[in-house]
């Protein structure tokens, strides 16, 4: 029987098929790029979305055709009930997977597998320890580089996630691709984006054409590849000839991939987000929790999304500060 996709489907004609569900707003990593110098203002646990409501939402959007969930944080592994969370999801006709920091994924390697974990992505801005530790203010690079190295060993599909600062990391581009050419991993440089609190401005964007010509200063015209993106893939796909392993951008600053975006956010304390951008949020978990439908409020949702960006449909809006603290901090979003 076809799935009814209709209360996901947006004014613009865009469907939903694929929930990103952060488990929790904490993190054993304190990127500076993703969390503010002063920390997060974090929910109560009791205003946490328990397993057995996150199993009832994510079923419920399943049951309108979204045929894809991530699971993010926060870093969703450090939440004790994760096994639960995944074996539950695992029921549903779903491909899971995850986002995550990697820094103890070699604890979790049999619960992946055996809940059909196929592929994951993980984030590594730097291939220098220091640079790792000033990035993320804990000296868990060992920890990281070595898991990812097991998660390949193990056949997890990876993607490896390097959000580029100018001054910051940008000078290791082509470490990171010099990575693909023995592992079969996709490298992904993405553009940094504001966020409440990460101190974003334009000086340290990295755009998708200068990494672009990075990668031109050393590899020749021939020897880049163009891949063909996957449909509704927010990234742009490449390969060097001859590596094991590709690499891809994200430039969501200045180049947006809005017009086939099928994505839709559920936060730890159950809000739905439509966008990534958006400064809106509808309560979910309340709803549910006082036993009211909550169909009515995801379709409403759903049919308020901007055309772009959550509304900041030019550079200029994307880049003014006070439109920034209208979002949350993109460590409660997840990515
Ligand atoms: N802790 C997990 C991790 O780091 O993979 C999951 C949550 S994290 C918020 C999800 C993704 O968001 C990561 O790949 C991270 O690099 C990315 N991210 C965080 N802040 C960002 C920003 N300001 N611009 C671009 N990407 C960002
Ligand atoms: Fe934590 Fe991921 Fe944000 Fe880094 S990017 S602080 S690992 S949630």
């Amino acid at each position: 029987m076809k799935k009814e996709t209709s209360i996901l489907k947006d004014t613009l004609g865009r469907t939903h098929t694929y929930l990103r569900i952060s488990l929790i707003e904490r993190c054993n990593l304190r990127c500076t790029y993703c969390m503010p110098e002063q920390g997060v203002a974090l929910s109560p646990k009791s205003h946490l979305m328990t397993y057995e409501e996150i199993f009832t939402i994510a079923q419920l959007f399943v049951k309108h055709g979204v045929s894809k969930i991530r699971l993010t944080g926060g870093e969703p592994l450090i939440r004790k009930d994760f096994p639960v969370i995944l074996q539950k999801l695992s029921s549903l006709p779903i491909t899971l997977s995850l986002t995550t920091n990697a820094v103890i994924i070699d604890k979790h390697i049999d619960f992946l597998k055996q809940y059909g974990v196929a592929s994951l992505n993980v984030s590594l801005d730097s291939l220098n320890r220091e640079r790792f530790k000033q990035i993320t203010l804990r000296d868990d690079f060992e920890k990281v580089y070595k898991n990812i190295h097991l998660l390949v060993k193990e056949e997890f599909k990876v993607k490896v996630n390097m959000v580029v600062m100018k001054g910051v990391n940008d000078y290791e581009i082509i470490d990171f691709i010099k990575l693909t050419e023995q592992l079969p991993i996709t490298v992904r440089f993405i553009e940094f984006m504001p966020f409440d609190g990460n101190k974003w401005n334009r000086d340290k964007l990295v755009s998708y054409t200068e990494i672009m010509n990075s990668v031109q200063t050393v590899y020749s015209e021939e020897k880049i590849i163009r891949l063909q993106d996957a449909a509704n893939d927010t990234s742009k796909n490449y390969k060097i000839s001859g590596h094991k392993g590709s690499f891809a951008v994200i430039s969501s600053v200045t180049n947006p991939f809005c017009d086939s975006c099928n994505r839709l956010r559920l936060t730890a304390n159950g809000r739905l987000k439509n966008c990534l951008f958006s400064a809106t949020e509808s309560d979910l978990l309340t709803a549910l929790r006082e036993g009211n439908p909550i169909e009515e409020i995801i379709q409403k949702a759903v049919q308020a999304k901007f055309a772009v960006r959550g509304g900041m449909d030019t550079r200029e809006k994307l880049e003014e500060p006070k439109l920034h603290t209208q979002n949350r901090s993109m460590i409660t979003i997840g990515g």
